[in-house]
């Protein structure tokens, strides 16, 4: 497999943006190789620049669960797109989406749409802030949520693939004011909130954490932060912008039947295009701006492109059983790798929760940040670059989860496997 243009438009990108990409995980450093450029993608079907074809477990990191280019989604777009693509004024398509989170997710009473989970997630803190008139956050160690100040403390995600601990240029005032804390654990969280529930105003959480990886929440763990939560007074904040609409229609929320005061949302809402949104009961939602005094605004917030891919996207998972045969298949799939990772006995611990899975290689069950870290990821590496040679893209780093997609066909699936026998009896041979 070739990769002239694709080296060729890195070293270009080199010149103009920092590392050559937008977003730090794309540049494949901890697999150890170079970017390849993607000029288009159709279903479950990526093209390189050097015309390479690559089945995607990485669907653009989440949105992509219907596939790329779905005619749905794009002729809703370009409909839209002819009618003007932002006013900075109120529309009807706005409401549409509203109508829609609202009725799907279980906490949400009120919805705001912002344009990334990032500002999805920095706007809930700060409305929990505002609400509670309390200043500490407490996340967990190893997830993810965006880029914000206040979350650069043991992160997830391209935090964790770089090795980075925290960030410079965040100040340690606004660090001191974040409590990071293990996953499932619930001693330590219930000795964490106890001792400062007079200082915390939240706690934010991936119900399930696909940013260290895979890494489900233990039985009654999110049980025992939503009673303890209630109890002393502290915002509950599910940071779905993974699972919203992938686990089940309402989220994890609704797949574990435990309901938070605020919600995150990203990734699938937006359809492909740049959306977020944070919601929750009517009570809180009530001290956003203009109607409380918490500000937030955006001058593309509810963009009528992004709102209308929402919606499309939204449509297409109402499909009867939609996410119940997105689970068997993801299932199968799992059991089929855990399969290959036995009969060639390459040590996998394999973590999957709806269809979303990460195959960590080690022995060690995965419950925690801890216990991710102890995953090879130099084995990873040699999997990632076999794979992406065989034509199999997978996420470019150990600490991220696959995505099954409604488009992956049977085909793609039993390629996949195909290599992944390959790729594990070739790297036993090395
Ligand atoms: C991707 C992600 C974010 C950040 O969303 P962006 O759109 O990249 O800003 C926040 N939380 C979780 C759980 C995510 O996976």
């Amino acid at each position: 497999m070739e990769h002239t243009q694709s080296s060729q438009l890195f070293k270009q990108a080199q010149k103009v943006i920092p590392g050559g990409v937008n977003s730090p995980v794309r540049a494949c450093r901890s697999v150890g190789c170079d970017p390849v450029f993607i000029t288009e993608a159709k279903g479950a079907t990526l093209t390189d620049a050097d015309g390479n074809k690559y089945v995607d477990f990485v669907g653009s990191w989440g949105p992509m669960i219907v596939g790329h280019a779905h005619p749905e989604i794009v002729g809703a777009i370009q409909k839209t797109a002819e009618l003007g693509t932002s006013f900075g004024a109120p529309t009807p398509l706005e409401i549409d989406l509203a109508q829609m989170v609202v009725e799907a997710v279980p906490s949400i009473e009120k919805v705001r749409f912002v344009n990334s989970g990032t500002e999805a997630t920095m706007s809930a803190v700060r409305l929990a802030r505002g609400y509670t008139g309390k200043n500490i956050v407490v996340k967990f160690d190893g997830c993810y949520h965006g880029h914000a100040d206040s979350f650069l403390v043991k992160a997830g995600s391209g935090v964790i693939t770089l090795g980075i601990p925290g960030s410079p240029g965040v100040p340690d005032d606004i660090v001191k004011n974040t409590i990071s804390i293990p996953y499932n654990n619930v001693e330590v969280l219930e000795k964490t909130l106890r001792d400062k529930q007079q200082d915390i105003a939240c706690v934010i959480v991936e119900p399930v954490a696909g940013n260290m990886g895979c890494v489900p929440p233990a039985a009654g763990f999110l049980q025992a932060m939503r009673k303890l939560t209630s109890e002393l007074g502290i915002v509950l904040i599910f940071d779905e912008v993974i699972t919203g609409f992938r686990l089940s229609y309402g989220g994890a929320q609704e797949y574990y039947n435990v309901t938070p005061d605020l919600t995150c949302l990203g990734k699938i809402i937006g359809g492909g295009l740049p959306v977020g949104a944070y919601g929750g009961k009517a009570e809180i939602m009530n001290e956003v701006a203009p109607d409380g005094p918490v500000y937030q605004a955006g001058t593309l917030a509810g963009n009528p492109l992004a709102m209308v891919a929402g919606v499309a996207t939204l449509r297409l998972l109402q499909r009867p059983d939609f996410h119940k045969d997105l689970e068997s298949k993801a299932a199968e799939y799992s059991e089929r790798l855990q399969t290959v990772a036995k009969k060639t006995g390459v040590p996998v611990h394999l973590n999957r929760v709806g269809s979303i899975m990460t195959g960590f290689f080690t022995t060690v069950p995965v419950t925690d940040y801890d216990s991710a870290m102890k995953a090879d990821v130099s084995r990873y590496a040699v999997h990632y670059r076999q794979m992406l040679g065989q034509g199999i893209y997978l996420a470019p780093s150990q600490f991220e989860v696959a995505f099954i997609s409604d488009a992956q066909t049977e085909k793609d699936l039993d390629k996949a496997i195909k290599m992944t026998e390959w790729s594990f009896k070739k790297m036993l041979e090395m």
